[in-house]
């Protein structure tokens, strides 16, 4: 197999590079290197999703004619890795990845044009309200009631989980709209302002105690029926077509990017003037999570093969959400175990973009702790590993 670039794509890696090291500042790099959870911060965030849309960059898998790149599937690949191995600010994924491609499939003309030149913007940002107390993977048990209320829903009920929600002025959500038929059958999707009255956020903090997610009440939220996307209690439609830009992406340049830092603190030296890496059992479980990332990095390859002969990844995907939730696990713990005893200050001040509070230990392990306990969410959010599993063995191995 042939897996290098034309020249032409190379020629393309180096304008974005050069791009890159233009444009990406000291303090974007820290907040994205000592970033201690699954979500950067929404003030780096916004930051530089506005230099990337000023450029015309902000929006690379969308379809040219709403505001996409135009590139082709390889520049794609490029961008992504060039952007993770440079240490730029990841996006979050609720607007650019989630709303706007499932309101170019399903949105109405006037939904399309309200609302993707604001996603391109960064004007709105949007937070997902899928999940609640009680449906998380049975998803379609949902229950927060929409009763028609004139040219209004009126909304009752809670989501939870929901990342960003204390950040975001927009939410697209699933309610229920009907108790007849198939669960199914009755749920509706809707686009809401947060600002609504009756919309309040609580948060949620995580064990390392910072705060993604948050629990969302409504209390008679009025949200005009213009805003149901697709129909009337057919939301479940556009709710799994979303989904399908939510799952996959192994994100193997971000995997190398840590399993680098792993080497580097392990190479220190410690008492005796011997280093972790000299340590034959380290080394090997390193290497062993050198190859799962190479196995996953081939995996991209073919995926991008077959989408560029215009097949889809379907639910193939969920194989790369599982692997890619699996590494990122594994190569949490092995950075825990570099660090050795420093694990155990913890510096919030220390990872703060701008600071100049000194490290305790290297600068490189202050995110490290908190990183590990919020990764033990990654084999949860967007659909549990035992969810894709069955998605696979069904859709994949039709067993
Ligand atoms: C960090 C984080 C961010 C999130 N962000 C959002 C968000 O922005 N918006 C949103 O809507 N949701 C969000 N979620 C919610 C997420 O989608 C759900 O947590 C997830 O779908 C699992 O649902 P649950 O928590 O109700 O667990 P449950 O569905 O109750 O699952 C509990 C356990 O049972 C297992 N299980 C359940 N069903 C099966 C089955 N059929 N076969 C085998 N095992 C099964 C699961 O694998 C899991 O181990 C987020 C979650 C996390 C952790």
């Amino acid at each position: 197999m042939n897996i290098s670039f034309s020249d032409a794509h190379e020629a393309f890696r180096e304008e974005v590079q050069a791009f890159l090291n233009a444009s990406l500042t000291d303090e974007l790099r820290t907040a994205q290197r000592f970033c201690p959870g699954m979500f950067l911060d929404y003030e780096h965030n916004i930051r530089w999703h506005k230099i990337l849309f000023e450029k015309g960059w902000i929006a690379p898998s969308w379809p040219k004619q709403y505001g996409g790149t135009g590139w082709d599937l390889t520049q794609k690949y490029i961008w992504s890795t060039e952007t993770t191995l440079a240490g730029a600010p990841s996006l979050a994924p609720m607007g650019l990845g989630m709303c706007g491609p499932m309101l170019i499939g399903f949105g109405s003309e006037e939904q399309q044009q309200t609302y993707l030149p604001r996603i391109l913007s960064g004007e709105d940002y949007w937070c997902q309200g899928y999940s609640e107390p009680g449906s998380g993977s049975d998803l379609a048990s949902l229950k927060l009631r929409a009763e028609s209320d004139g040219e209004h829903f009126r909304l009752n009920g809670s989501k939870i989980w929901t990342t960003h929600a204390h950040f975001a002025n927009r939410m697209f959500c699933l309610v229920r709209t009907s108790n007849s038929g198939k669960p199914q059958e009755g749920i509706t999707f809707l686009l809401l302002d947060m600002n609504t009255p009756g919309i309040t956020v609580e948060p949620i903090l995580f064990a390392s105690g910072t705060h993604e997610v948050n629990q969302v009440f409504f209390e008679d939220a009025r949200i005009p029926k213009t805003n149901v996307v697709g129909q009337v209690h057919q939301g479940w439609t556009v709710a799994k077509y979303l989904l399908e830009f939510e799952r996959g992406g192994g994100g193997s340049a971000a995997h190398q990017t840590a399993l680098t830092r792993i080497r580097q603190l392990a190479n220190q030296q410690r008492e005796g003037g011997q280093t972790l890496l000299d340590d034959a059992d380290f080394k090997r479980k390193l290497d062993a999570a050198d190859v799962q990332l190479q196995g996953i990095q081939y995996t991209e390859f073919r995926i991008m093969a077959a989408l560029s002969k215009g097949q889809k990844p379907g639910p193939e995907s969920s194989i790369m959400k599982n692997f890619g939730a699996d590494i990122g696990q594994r190569l949490t713990e092995l950075a825990i175990e570099a660090m050795g005893f420093y694990i155990a200050p913890d510096q919030p001040q220390a990872r703060a973009a701008g600071q100049n509070v000194p490290a305790i230990g290297t600068a490189d392990g202050v995110a490290v702790f908190p990183r590990y306990f919020n990764l033990r969410a990654s084999s949860i959010a967007g659909g549990t590993n035992e969810v894709q599993k069955n998605i696979v063995a069904k859709l994949v191995l039709g067993l």
